[in-house]
């Protein structure tokens, strides 16, 4: 793994053995999109919709919001993209829709969840994603952040195609990950958002650095969860995408592979090293590697263990 090795990897993403992994980038707007095509990277996993409207006080038109779409989807041209729908609230409030005072944010309404009293806003931006795909020869994906529950897969998924659009959901709550059969069933695709995924699982705040051991996405639970996802994904043959940072991390990467996900996005500064790991590793190393670090019980144990399994 020199560094000319990372320094050379352009892709695409396969194992040793040429199992295919869609390595791709995590992006916020159209600035971001085109400088992503200057990595190694073969779409977009997640365009984190709501970063371009932090700085509003009112909600964003069909049109601007068709303007903003159109340009990640023309940056890449006949590849993938995967669009959240706006992931209001707790980190990253959105002035035009949060509620303000909420006890707990995190907890609150948040993603998704904006949907309940504001079902104009996800009606809107769903109406110029789909304005956005009729203009190009693409097929975004379209996702939701903060699902819970199967019901709520199938709402979301019926609105999205309704729109003749491929609907997708993120697991990043437990529930979302223990029932992940029920909801996958729902929908076309599912994307695992780690960071989410790893702080609801263990009850650690993610911006807290009190509780880095915590919020680790190598956490054995984090990890026996993504394998339940992963499982669903392989039996119902739909595809389960990793989107947050844990994608970034190339260890990590063999062993999300191990479990069963699909692809992989994050920032797409990573791309290039995840993808020159994975170049060397064998799936079934990598399944190995992803037992080890299930069986173990804490994250320096799970690395060290991955890390052996690779190594052999
Ligand atoms: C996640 O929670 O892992 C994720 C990808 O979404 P965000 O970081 O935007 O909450
Ligand atoms: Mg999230």
């Amino acid at each position: 793994r020199s560094a000319a090795a990372i320094a050379d990897w352009s892709g695409p993403g396969r194992t040793a053995d040429g199992h295919e992994v869609a390595v791709l980038a995590n992006v916020a707007d159209g600035t971001s999109a085109r400088t992503a095509t200057g990595y190694p990277v073969e779409g977009v996993g997640l365009f984190r919709t709501e970063l371009a409207f932090l700085d509003r006080t009112d909600a964003p038109t069909v049109e601007e919001q068709t303007t903003l779409y159109s340009e990640v989807i023309d940056a890449f041209p006949g590849q993938k993209v995967v669009i959240r729908t706006l992931d209001a609230g707790s980190d990253k409030p959105l002035k035009f829709v949060t509620q303000l005072n909420e006890a707990n944010p995190a907890l609150g309404v948040r993603g998704n969840r904006i949907a309940l009293d504001h079902p104009e806003i996800r009606a809107t931006q769903l109406d110029a994603i789909a304005a956005a795909a009729a203009k190009s020869t693409a097929e975004p994906w379209v996702m939701a952040p903060m699902i819970a529950s199967a019901a709520e897969a199938a709402e979301f998924a019926g609105e999205v195609r309704s729109r003749g659009l491929v609907a997708g959901v993120m697991i990043e709550v437990p529930a979302a990950a223990i029932l992940a059969p029920a909801i996958l069933a729902e929908v076309d695709f599912v994307s695992i958002g780690t960071n989410d995924l790893t702080q609801y699982t263990m009850a650690a705040d993610r911006m807290s650095a009190e509780l880095a051991t915590l919020t680790d996405p190598w956490q054995p639970a984090v990890l026996a969860l993504i394998a339940t996802v992963a499982r669903a994904g392989r039996d119902l043959d739909k595809p389960v995408g990793v989107c947050g940072e844990a994608a970034a991390d190339p260890l990590l990467a063999c062993v999300l592979i191990g479990l069963g996900v699909t692809s992989l996005s994050a920032a797409p500064a990573a791309a290039a090293a995840v993808g020159a790991r994975l170049g060397l590793v064998s799936t079934e190393q990598c399944r190995v590697a992803a037992e080890a670090a299930l069986a173990t019980a804490d994250p320096a144990a799970a690395r060290a263990a991955a890390a052996a399994a690779l190594a052999g």
